[in-house]
């Protein structure tokens, strides 16, 4: 079912669900199942899985030579998300990505989703390489997450590549994009933001996931702010509980977003990681209730590998 089905269907109701990420390669897929069944008891109907792109790793080739080498340290997104939906029973969203891959590879992709009734999937642009300061689309490849966008919807009308037309079997995916309550980091204004927020919701994407906040203002004045915008589908939350003490300097230095004094001053006072995950969880918990009052369609949570403190915030709202 699509996930704008799932949200009608609720009536109003918040949704539970979470995003996981696929295994580095060499790993076995039952560590992902144990992760996942804790939280299966709060009826999750969709999961997203996302997606890494290429990476460069060095071959130490001795006597001081290094080979350079491509790799993808985690690859399997649908397979893994075949894998989810076959064993729970659960529509699963796979992260399509502009960055390191053709538009022929994703016609592909889409194509092999298609044919496994996956029919949710958030198109996103992806970073930058690590050796590269700005991003840079594939040789053929989509730029923005919008021209990702417009292939998907293209598929959805039976307009392959190269103008090929397969009227007769057209694919019918929903669409989530990225959103930013705090801007995205090379964007250079929150208004210049939500205008090309906007341009994907014209493209014809369905749903929007916002990027981690811990403050609610800001998504409240950005969901306010979309409106304005004439953005008018739903704005899913994203919730990410601090896990460790490094959160505090890692999280801005990524992800360029600010964290609350009296989080800060929480996490500062514990003596142990194991301290900030409560503070984490208890957080995430506050956050939670104040959204659910508020009515969001979806209380949708960043993982990050370890569900524990997933599984604890769950069970205080659901
Ligand atoms: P876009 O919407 O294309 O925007 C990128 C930047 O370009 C923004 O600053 C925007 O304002 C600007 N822009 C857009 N259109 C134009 C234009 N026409 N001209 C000039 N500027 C323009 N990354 C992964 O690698 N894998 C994942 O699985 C993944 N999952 C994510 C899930 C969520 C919910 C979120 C919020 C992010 C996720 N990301 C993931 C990170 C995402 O790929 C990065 O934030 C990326 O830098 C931007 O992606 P986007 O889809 O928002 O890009």
């Amino acid at each position: 079912m699509k996930i704008t089905e799932h949200i009608k269907k609720a009536n109003g109701k918040s949704l539970f669900s979470f995003e996981i990420i696929p295994p580095k390669k060499g790993n076995n897929i039952q560590d992902l199942y144990n992760n996942i069944d804790p939280l299966m008891e709060f009826n999750p109907p969709f999961i997203d899985v996302t997606t890494s792109r290429e990476e460069y790793v060095y071959i130490d080739k001795g006597e001081g030579l290094l080979d350079r080498k491509i790799t993808r340290m985690r690859p399997g997104t649908l397979g893994i998300c075949a894998a989810i939906k076959h064993k729970y029973d659960v529509d699963t969203v796979p992260h399509v990505l502009c960055g390191g891959f053709t538009k022929e590879e994703t016609e592909y992709l889409l194509v092999d989703c298609h044919y496994l009734g996956i029919n949710n999937v958030m198109a996103l642009r992806g970073d930058a390489m690590s050796h590269q300061k700005y991003f840079e689309p594939s040789k053929n490849g989509n730029h923005f997450a919008k021209d990702l966008v417009t292939q998907i919807k293209d598929l959805n009308c039976g307009k392959y590549l190269h103008d090929v037309i397969e009227a007769s079997n057209k694919a019918d995916f929903c669409i989530g994009v990225a959103g930013y309550p705090e801007k995205h980091l090379e964007s250079p204004s929150l208004q210049t933001d939500l205008k090309r927020l906007k341009e994907k919701v014209d493209a014809g994407a369905d749903y929007v996931v916002t990027q981690m906040f811990f403050d609610n203002q800001k998504y409240f004045e950005f969901v306010a702010a979309a409106k304005n915008a004439g953005i008018h589908v739903p704005i899913i939350p994203g919730i990410k509980p601090i896990a460790v003490r490094r959160h505090l300097q890692l999280l801005p230095q990524v992800f360029k977003i600010d964290l609350p004094e009296a989080l800060i001053t929480d996490i500062e006072s514990c003596k142990t990681n194991k301290e900030v995950r409560l503070v984490g969880i208890e957080w995430a918990i506050q956050q939670s209730k104040e959204l659910l009052a508020a009515g969001v369609p979806v209380l949708h949570y960043y993982s990050m590998g370890k569900s524990d403190n997933i599984q604890a915030i769950a069970s205080e709202l659901f």
